[in-house]
């Protein structure tokens, strides 16, 4: 499959990686949007959040379990926002579940 973040988890594509284990990889966003953006992705293809069951959400369980230590790894102390673009209108651009992990100043109020 031609799939930017699946060759990314699988080092086919280099990338600043900030945590991985059998379920989760997390890496530098390459365009980052705050003074931290990272990209926390399964390592198994998921398109999108619209593609979350109950047969695969178990490792959204895992990514959330590991946000707090990833964040606390990048020195956001002070809070961070966890944003997931899915599908046209949510302007997913690589079709590949990921959440951004953003913090390191404060954000904007808006989030639309
Ligand atoms: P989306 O727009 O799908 O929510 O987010 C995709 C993100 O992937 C963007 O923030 C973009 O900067 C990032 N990105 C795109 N290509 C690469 C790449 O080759 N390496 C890394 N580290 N990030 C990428
Ligand atoms: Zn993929």
């Amino acid at each position: 499959m031609d799939c930017l973040f699946c060759k990314i988890v699988n080092g086919e594509i280099p990338s600043s990686k900030v945590y991985e284990d059998d379920k989760i990889f997390a890496f530098k966003d390459i365009n980052p949007q705050a003074p931290v953006h990272i990209l926390i992705v399964p390592r198994r293809h998921i398109e999108s959040a619209d593609e979350i069951t109950d047969e695969n959400s178990g490792v959204i369980a895992a990514i959330f379990e590991k946000i707090p230590s990833i964040a606390k790894s990048a020195g956001l102390t002070e809070g961070y926002r966890i944003i997931t673009n899915c599908g046209r209108h949510g302007c997913q651009s690589v079709k590949h579940l990921h959440f951004h992990l953003l913090g390191g100043a404060q954000l904007g109020e808006r989030m639309a």
